[in-house]
């Protein structure tokens, strides 16, 4: 809206009224539609043309780059970064003390060594922090040969090399939170949990991928890049 009480009566001058300024954007406003954008968006379709076209885009994108450096850091800023490229895998010792945890959560139940049916139950039960079946096959090989060897071993009939010595190297798994998921805990948490800063927030597991935590929603939250590569695996 023009302000029509800067404008003049004469016609020669009219046309030099005072332009309204457009109210500034703050990079609170700029980073809430961005977030917005990519909860919308495929993960492969958060590119700064779709942004321009998209319906509900209340800044332009220079505004966007200014905010943030780029467009990318502003994708990183709302937590859309691309995964880390860190690989982890669970090492032999962690996969086995789970899987004493599930066989003795089973026993407990049901006076019985776990089967494929326990595990899951056992994953059921601590969504944190379990294995699966496929993981244990794929590196102890078929899962009744396993539950043979591991009784052995806990009872100390066979030792931990034994145990081990047929057993696969890990295959290396890039761990991967969907897009939705990590918008879900950004919007749950929305702040690191560890120093408060709304800044350079990334996803981050609560126990480490390579302690056997899963990237369910109650081991995910939310830390910024210093918090959470200051860590390290614990
Ligand atoms: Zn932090």
């Amino acid at each position: 809206m023009d302000d029509l009480s800067s404008r003049s009566d004469d016609p020669d001058k009219r046309m030099f009224f005072i332009p309204n300024r457009r109210p500034r954007s703050s990079p609170p406003d700029v980073r809430d539609n961005l977030r917005a954008f990519v909860a919308s968006h495929d993960f492969r379709d958060l590119t700064a043309a779709n942004y321009r076209e998209w319906k509900n885009a209340r800044f332009s994108v220079d505004t966007i780059r200014r905010t943030f450096g780029s467009w990318g850091n502003g994708l990183k800023e709302v937590g859309a970064a691309p995964p880390k490229k860190s690989i982890r895998v669970m090492s032999d010792h962690v996969l086995l003390a789970i899987f004493r945890d599930i066989w003795v959560y089973t026993y407990k139940r049901h006076e019985k060594s776990p089967s494929v049916i326990h595990v899951k139950e056992y994953a059921k039960a601590h969504p944190e922090r379990s294995v699966s079946v496929t993981t244990l096959t794929r590196r102890f090989g078929p899962y009744k040969k396993f539950v043979e060897e591991f009784a052995r071993y806990a009872t100390g009939e066979i030792d931990y090399a034994a145990l081990v010595k047929n057993c696969r190297p890990p295959k290396k798994v890039r761990q991967h939170v969907p897009l939705k998921v990590r918008f879900e805990i950004l919007e749950r948490d929305k702040r690191c949990i560890t120093c408060g800063t709304a800044a350079e927030l990334e996803i981050d597991h609560i126990i480490p991928v390579a302690k056997g935590g899963t990237s369910c929603k109650s081991n995910l939250c939310v830390r910024c890049r210093a918090c959470n590569h200051g860590k390290g695996v614990r």
